[in-house]
């Protein structure tokens, strides 16, 4: 007998029909004697709406509420699938993030998880029920509402299997497991049938939304290995774990592309200590993560300036604009200008720390397709450069190509 947690996203559970396929896959896990927490998603496209809806009424609308609207999303999932289960006769229930114990801060829309205390899921679970959990969403020790960023189902899967100490942790989506890129942008991607967490890390925050970042982040943390696999077969999918001595025989391990990027420059910002802590430290207040930065060498030796670049995430334009607005008058920049038709390339592996001119490769690889680019940064095992987003995906064929064939 396992302690297993399944997690089910928004394809997987996008229609009644799908429902009622999970709803089989645990029912045969179940009658092999297993436990089975089951997290899901909201049901595809939902919670796109909800934020739809809630941009129909106001650009800006409050967090708070923007996570009591969203949280309906995983609601309505968690208790269809309670039905479908109970129409096969088995045993189960329904809870929300808060009623599993799931305790966060109060940073609404994206939400860190403090801590779990499963008690209500160790007990039904004890009394031989199914433990239908909804993904993403959490309760702060105030009883506030809160939500986990996008894609945070998978979060709340591997907080769960750490603080269950599960056997197994098994991600059920709509691809066979994690490809070496997209398999929808990139045709030749290839299946891995394993991968190291700070691989799975990096190409997760680059762009690669088969899993969330920051759960990966938590799995690592945790030591929680855990499996991505599809729902609609049974065909084995790939292990996420500790990076192991053999993996880094292959440079490169995957390829991903952020669609999801903008940039922010400031144009004539006074060159003189303390302005980037002043830029940097509003967007910081304002929950917005900052990725790469590009400072010019300042010109105009009297009263030198520079020009500032940065990327946020699309969503979060909007307030890193009013936050850099707001400053104007304190910092005396010219102006500022923000450009949504960006795209982040990443190429990651582990393999990068004992094999040397891949950046060379990817650089000449982009020439050759004519593709500018406009920011570069590196770590020990990914290159990330940004460009033009209507050559995003060309760009990742070639380098995907160029790489891994
Ligand atoms: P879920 O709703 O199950 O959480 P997501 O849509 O969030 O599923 O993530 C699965 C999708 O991630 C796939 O359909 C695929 O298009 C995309 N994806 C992006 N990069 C990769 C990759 N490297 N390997 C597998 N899938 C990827
Ligand atoms: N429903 C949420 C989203 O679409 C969470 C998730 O699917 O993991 O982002
Ligand atoms: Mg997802």
């Amino acid at each position: 007998m396992a302690l297993i947690v399944q997690k089910y996203g928004g394809t997987s559970v996008g229609n009644p029909e799908r429902i009622k396929n999970v709803a089989a896959r645990v029912t045969k896990y179940r009658q092999q004697g297993d436990q089975v927490v089951v997290v899901v998603s909201a049901m595809s496209g939902v919670t796109d709406n909800l934020i739809k809806l809630a941009k129909a009424i106001m650009p800006l609308p409050s967090e708070r509420e923007m996570d009591m609207l969203l949280a309906t999303g995983e609601q309505t999932t968690i208790a269809l699938t309670a039905m479908a289960l109970h129409a096969l006769d088995i045993d189960a229930v329904s809870l929300t993030g808060a009623q599993a114990g799931i305790v966060t801060d109060g940073v609404h829309t994206k939400a860190k998880i403090q801590n779990i205390t499963p008690k209500q899921v160790h007990a039904l679970l004890d009394s031989g029920k199914v433990v239908i959990v909804a993904g993403f969403q959490g309760q702060t020790a105030e009883g506030q509402i809160t939500t986990l960023g996008r894609g945070g189902s998978d979060l709340t899967a591997i907080a769960l299997a750490a603080a269950l100490k599960a056997d197994l942790c098994q991600i059920y989506t709509d691809v066979d497991g994690v490809y070496t890129a997209d398999p929808r942008i990139v045709p030749g991607a290839r299946k891995l049938n394993e991968i190291s967490y700070d691989e799975m890390l990096e190409l997760a925050s680059l762009g690669a939304k088969v899993m969330q970042s920051r759960s990966v982040e938590f799995a690592k943390k945790f030591g929680v290995v855990f499996e991505v696999r599809s729902s609609l077969n049974d065909n084995p999918g790939t292990i996420v774990k500790e990076e192991t001595e053999s993996m880094e025989d292959v440079v490169i391990r995957g390829v991903s592309l952020d669609k999801n990027q903008a940039k922010v420059t400031i144009v004539g910002v006074p060159d003189k200590p303390g302005v980037a802590a002043r830029i940097f430290k509003g967007l910081a207040d304002a929950a917005i993560n900052v990725d790469m930065i590009v400072q010019n060498v300042s010109r105009n030796t009297e009263s030198p300036s520079t020009d500032l670049s940065f990327t946020v995430d699309k969503p979060d334009l909007a307030k890193a604009g009013k936050v850099i607005e707001t400053l104007k008058a304190e910092i005396a920049f010219r102006e500022a200008n923000t450009d949504e038709n960006i795209a982040k390339l990443s190429i990651v592996g582990v393999g990068m720390r004992s094999h040397s001119g891949v950046a060379a490769k990817v650089f000449e690889t982009l020439a050759a397709e004519s593709v500018n680019i406009e920011m570069i940064s590196t770590s020990e095992i990914k290159i990330s450069v940004i460009i033009a987003l209507a050559k995003g995906e060309q760009a990742m064929k070639a380098v995907h190509q160029v790489f891994i064939g």
